[in-house]
């Protein structure tokens, strides 16, 4: 399957390309991180399902993707995803808790003067 994508400034078209083949799922990107091997966000919003970064928002590549995150949803590979996804959700908690906590210190800092 191809997909098309669109960089985060929307000037240019990317296309990844995934490829699922008993249980095991091969993807690549032509960005310049996809180039290099690296997992771009191009990928990961792909293997997440993540529709916004299409460029055609119409029923056929949306269900395509569907069609797609479907497809991977019992591999090693959405296992790895999950975990991502879930890893990323804890780390803007605990952004947030260390921002309270400097702002806090800051705060008695000052108190204390
Ligand atoms: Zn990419």
């Amino acid at each position: 399957m191809n997909f098309e994508v669109l960089s985060s400034d929307g000037s240019t078209v990317y296309n990844v390309m995934v490829v699922v083949n008993g249980g095991k799922v091969k993807a690549s990107c032509t960005c310049k991180a996809g180039e290099l091997g690296k997992l771009c966000k191009h990928l990961i919003g792909i293997l997440s399902g993540q529709t916004d970064l299409l460029t055609s928002q119409n029923n056929e590549a949306m269900g395509e993707l569907n069609k797609f995150v479907t497809q991977i949803a019992d591999t090693e590979c959405a296992t790895y995803v999950a975990e991502m996804l879930a890893a990323d959700a804890e780390m803007s908690e605990l952004k947030k808790r260390l921002g309270r906590a400097k702002r806090n210190l800051e705060k008695t800092l000052k108190q204390h003067l």
